[in-house]
């Protein structure tokens, strides 16, 4: 088959970088076939296994956007302006993320977001979506692929031309791709932190006056953090008004998972705590014991691609630790930049997959290292005076000089300046406020030493 002749794309999983870049296909005219493992949530309701929402932002609005989705997106999420900090005694301190009031990050549910994506995409004739087709091998030399089917218990081999995968952090494809070239670098690492979601039911189920925050038991305009040092607990609000809590502990020692051994331990901890927390968590002791934990990854890889035959996106390319609210934005907006690569280069392939990759691993290295950090800022530096007063400095300095300065979260949360770019930025703003505070800090003593020394 002719490069001109291939517009047949094959896509290995349906999670939001599989199903926006489908829809992004076929609104150019590709015919794209998408293969998911799991079974139709459509149908089945959803079953995948992470967080139960998420924090959606400036990057991935822009790409929704891209693809005439904003809206519908937009219309089912909660905004949250700031952080809401709660001390160790329950004392609440809200700290905005940005100088500008219409600036937030929005809540938003990854079943409801998955569900518009995978609908917008089979509302298109040229997109195919198979359900239960888990990738297991691909043969790149033949161009053939098989899935293996749960509902039937067979395995399908089916032809595939130009392959994107999708498959997240533990990518079926890159595997493949390992195995198929010579000198595929690869590396994961691991948090000593795992997660464990809990739950905050609405007002009325744990006895706060549904009045006081239309139905929440708490502010729903705030991710909620319970900063601990080393450890932290975390509250996104959901459209049914319960809130979702995320307990980042580490696995073993006096403040991790394993340290909870009997029922009683439990609530024993949390009052210890998350004291104000407990009486909003009726099901504490059930949710946790029945929950499941989970691990934090890291993932480098390079090369993405494969000659013009295979190419990897989203998580399956780059997966990094939430703490940034990045991982589902950096995806969309990788989608974004592949569509503008192959609007510039497509049918030759291999360019486009070449061009893609080198525009993004700088900036998906740069959102890596930023999102460890911030696990260290949000657990660590938030309850912190200093910290607060930093953040406030570094907003007026945004009011007053707009055009030189911008925090660096309103860079990465509020605004698609390229990552590495963001990074390269905040290190040069910080450089220069330390030398404009050094400056001023001589000035003032040599005043006050001339003051002195006067007659
Ligand atoms: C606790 C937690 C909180 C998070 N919070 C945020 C947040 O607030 N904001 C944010 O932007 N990001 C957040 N993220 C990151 C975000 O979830 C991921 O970056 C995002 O889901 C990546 O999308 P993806 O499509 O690349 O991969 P995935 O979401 O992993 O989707 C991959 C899809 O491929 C399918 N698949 C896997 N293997 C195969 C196979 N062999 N064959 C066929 N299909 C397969 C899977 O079933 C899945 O549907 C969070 C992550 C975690 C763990």
């Amino acid at each position: 088959m002719s490069m001109a002749e291939r517009r047949r794309i094959t896509i290995i999983g349906a999670g939001p970088a599989g199903a926006l870049m489908a829809i992004y296909l076929a609104r150019g005219g590709y015919d794209v076939t998408v293969y998911e493992r799991l079974p139709d949530p459509r149908i089945h309701g959803f079953t995948g296994g992470r967080s139960i929402n998420l924090a959606l932002s400036a990057r991935g609005i822009a790409a929704l956007a891209e693809v005439g989705l904003t809206q519908r997106v937009l219309e089912n999420v909660i905004p949250m302006p700031g952080r809401m900090i709660h001390s160790p005694t329950g004392h609440l301190t809200f700290q905005p993320y940005s100088a500008n009031p219409n600036d937030r990050i929005n809540s938003v549910s990854r079943a409801g977001l998955s569900l518009i994506l995978l609908e917008a995409a089979a509302s298109h004739p040229n997109v195919k979506l198979l359900f239960d087709h888990r990738c297991v091998a691909i043969d790149f030399k033949k161009s053939s692929a098989a899935f293996a089917r749960s509902a039937s218990k067979d395995q399908a081999t089916v032809d595939v031309d130009t392959v994107i995968g999708a498959d997240g952090a533990f990518s079926a494809v890159r595997l493949q791709m390992m195995l198929n070239m010579d000198r595929l670098e690869y590396n994961q690492s691991y948090l000593e932190h795992g997660y464990k979601e809990l739950t905050i039911p609405p007002a009325a189920q744990c006895g706060v006056d549904p009045g006081r925050f239309g139905g929440f038991a708490m502010n729903p305009n705030a991710l909620h953090i319970w900063p601990r040092g080393g450890y932290m607990m975390i509250a996104l609000p959901n459209q049914d008004r319960s809130f979702t809590c995320t307990c980042f502990w580490p696995f073993a020692g006096p403040t991790g998972f394993e340290s909870l051994k009997t029922d009683a331990d439990i609530p024993r901890f949390f009052e210890a705590h998350f004291p104000d927390a407990v009486p909003l968590m009726p099901t504490l002791v059930h949710d946790f014991k029945h929950n499941p934990t989970g691990s934090l990854v890291t993932v480098h890889c390079w090369p993405w691609h494969l000659s013009d035959k295979a190419l990897l996106v989203g998580d399956a390319a780059h997966a990094i630790v939430p703490f940034y609210g990045q991982g589902m934005n950096c995806a969309f907006e990788d989608c974004s930049v592949l569509n503008q690569c192959i609007s510039q280069h497509a049918p030759d392939w291999g360019s486009v997959f070449k061009e893609f990759a080198a525009q993004r691993k700088p900036n998906t290295d740069a959102i890596a290292e930023m999102a460890l950090h911030n696990f260290i800022e949000m657990r660590d530096h938030t309850a912190s005076r200093v910290f607060r007063m930093k953040k406030k400095f570094g907003q007026a300095m945004h009011r007053l000089f707009p055009q030189w300065f911008m925090p660096l979260y309103n860079m990465i949360s509020f605004s698609t300046i390229p990552y590495a770019q963001a990074q390269r930025r905040a290190a040069t703003q910080s450089r220069t406020l330390k030398f404009v505070g050094w400056f001023l800090l001589a000035a003032f003593a040599i005043v006050i030493g001339l003051v002195l020394t006067l007659p």
